[in-house]
């Protein structure tokens, strides 16, 4: 599970060589940013990505860099609506954590309190 500090931090101290770039998986980014890190502008655009990474919300972040924290929309039967013909439902997510029993109310399919799997 990616940090959201820790891509924040990466971005401010080493942007300039895309470190949160690859540490986000974004490979690519980061061998761009690590050519022109001469240019001290992958350094510039990376105080800006660390200030985006610090204050945005944990969930937008989550959102993004840990989908797998979020449960998908899957065709099924029960508790569906039709879209196009295809039928469609929402995975059931526990209202708690099974393992440690705290509200999971962001629904989550990874438990934000134990680490551990909500279905
Ligand atoms: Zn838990």
């Amino acid at each position: 599970m990616k940090s959201r500090l820790t891509a924040g931090l990466l971005a401010l101290l080493l942007g300039g060589f895309g470190a949160h770039k690859f540490y986000l998986n974004s490979n690519v980014s980061g061998v761009i940013r690590l050519i022109f890190f001469w240019t001290w502008i992958p350094a510039i655009i990376g105080v800006f990505d660390g200030i985006v990474f610090l204050t945005m919300e944990d969930d937008a972040f989550n959102r993004k860099y840990n989908p797998h924290m979020y449960a998908p929309i899957q065709p099924q039967q029960n508790n569906s609506y039709s879209q196009n013909n295809t039928t469609y439902t929402e995975t059931k997510i526990p209202e708690k954590c099974p393992s440690c029993k705290n509200p999971n109310t962001k629904k989550l399919t990874v438990c934000e309190w134990c680490g551990g799997k909500t279905i």
